[in-house]
């Protein structure tokens, strides 16, 4: 057996819910219909890492994912030196004993502080992988496409060595693998799972809400089962799976769908190096223009402000904070996925000042300055922050400072020499709120700095479900959980949000 089929036959036999246990991650915040998906992007993030098993460092020290030694390891593995192309020097790497030990260590090796909150980004593989690379666990700028590229090879040899190992391992029991956390209402939407070989040929029944019950997906003789679902009332729902034997209960969530949503198709690509068929590119620029990236032009050419347009909502579906991507818009790839999404980002100036939600927009009110720009879903979330804070502490507290903002993105995206990071509409900066009521122009070590009122900001924003980091100096906040430490902090708090799931 190759190092390779060993790595992957062990993986695809363990359960990542006993791994997170025993590492601590927080098991109960990764959604158990995301598992799956995790497991086939970190493997084939060792895919690359290692070339498929290959490299010196998979071979000599059973380490497949780059990790170089860290003291917090020393119950997983030892450190051991070895020359490797990306470096100049020879490196301390983590080499792991047995292939099992390296698993579960790749997963103690993501409770270091660096990645924490990691359980709030595994809603798809390429927001994982994307808070990895923004963790600076690669350097590389192509990282998050390289291991998406190779997502497919590893989806396949997990599935192959799950259907191998299936006689030797006990029954599955019934068990959803894939259901969407949130969906639009008349979108149909697929569920899967398993259920023991034993109940092959039965009928599951599903039930909505505990009132409507239907017959469901019919279980195959490998014990899979699948069906197609459609949700017609907005809301928080429970969907119930039932055999005869056993009764799963699943919560997705109802939203309204957009109506400018559109079922674009493509024959060939568009943009950077793009086959550029009039009708495609009319096609992609008609609904770049609905979403508000409206500086393309409106002929069917593709122009340099069309290929910016196209990388800049690249990197905002992947939660990237710099400008990054192809540029082309491909008739089967993930850009063209979030361009019909019906919760594809919208470009758009953010909201204005609302004093009775609590919320001034400052950048805004600030003309010398045009950071004025970002995404809906960033737009939502400052406005859901603002108004749970007004409800939560300022009509207790009238004379506390409003929610401000400051310096989002500039009306194109793109690179912002004066806010590093700020590129693509999905973070903001928030003013310190000061005793007298006012706002802005002081440090938290300042006397007048009004560290309730912050508090309070914190959680609000916080309690946003898109929100990914927030950075702000105050080391009592940060005790309190409520933000990191970033240099360059002391005077504001920089928060920024990741992508919803696609619907
Ligand atoms: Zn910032």
């Amino acid at each position: 057996m190759s190092l390779l089929d060993d790595l992957v036959g062990k993986y695809a036999a363990m359960d990542l819910e006993e791994i997170f246990n025993a590492v601590g991650i927080a098991a109960n915040k990764i959604h158990p219909a995301n598992r799956p998906a995790l497991k086939e992007v970190t493997l084939a993030q060792w895919l690359l890492e290692s070339a498929r098993a290959t490299s010196k460092l998979a071979m000599e020290a059973t380490n497949f994912a780059g990790l170089k030694w860290r003291k917090e390891m020393e119950d997983f593995a030892t450190p051991i030196l070895i020359k490797v192309p990306s470096e100049p020097e020879p490196v301390e790497f983590c080499k792991f004993a047995t292939v099992e030990k390296f698993l579960v260590g790749y997963w103690k090796f993501l409770t270091r502080p660096v990645y924490k909150g990691l359980e709030d980004h595994t809603t798809t593989p390429e927001t994982f992988i994307g808070f990895l690379f923004r963790k600076n666990f690669a350097a590389d700028p192509g990282y998050v496409n390289k291991v998406m590229k190779l997502l497919p090879e590893a989806q396949q040899l997990l599935g192959d060595a799950n259907r191998v190992g299936r006689s030797s391992r006990p029954e599955p029991t019934l068990q959803v693998t894939r259901i969407p956390q949130e969906v639009s209402v008349g979108q149909s939407f697929r569920v899967e799972g398993v259920a023991a070989p034993a109940d092959s040929g039965k009928v599951l029944l599903i039930e909505v809400d505990d009132q409507f019950k239907t017959k469901g997906a019919t279980i195959g003789a490998d014990g899979k089962w699948q069906f197609d679902f459609v949700l017609n009332q907005v809301g928080d729902r429970k969907i119930e799976v039932f055999t005869d034997q056993k009764t799963i209960s699943l919560n997705v969530r109802a939203v309204q769908p957009n109506p400018g949503a559109s079922g674009i198709s493509l024959i060939g690509s568009v943009g950077r190096g793009g086959a550029n068929n009039s009708e495609d590119v009319r096609k992609v620029k008609s609904r770049l223009h609905e979403l508000g990236f409206n500086w393309i032009g409106s002929s069917n050419s593709v122009n340099t402000g069309t290929i910016q347009a196209i990388q800049l909502f690249q990197s905002i579906i992947v939660g990237r904070s710099n400008v990054l991507g192809d540029g082309r818009v491909d008739p089967d790839g993930l850009t063209l996925d979030w361009l019909r999404a019906n919760n594809a980002p919208r470009w758009q100036l953010m909201p204005k000042t609302d004093k009775a939600n609590g919320f001034r927009n400052f950048e805004l009110e600030d003309t010398s300055d045009n950071h004025d720009f970002g995404t809906d879903w960033l737009a939502k979330t400052i406005l859901a922050a603002a108004k749970d804070y007004q409800q939560t502490f300022r009509n207790a507290n009238p004379n506390a400072s409003l929610f401000v903002i400051n310096n989002v993105s500039l009306p194109v995206g793109g690179d912002t020499p004066t806010h590093a990071g700020h590129e693509t509409g999905l973070m903001c900066d928030v003013l310190l709120p000061r005793k007298d009521g006012d706002f802005g122009g002081i440090t938290f070590r300042d006397a007048i700095y009004d560290q309730q009122a912050m508090r309070a900001i914190l959680q609000s924003i916080r309690r946003q479900k898109l929100v990914r980091a927030v950075f702000f100096n105050d080391p009592k906040l940060i005790t309190e959980g409520l933000c990191d430490f970033v240099a360059g902090h002391d005077n504001h708090v920089h928060f920024e949000i990741t992508p919803p799931a696609r619907n």
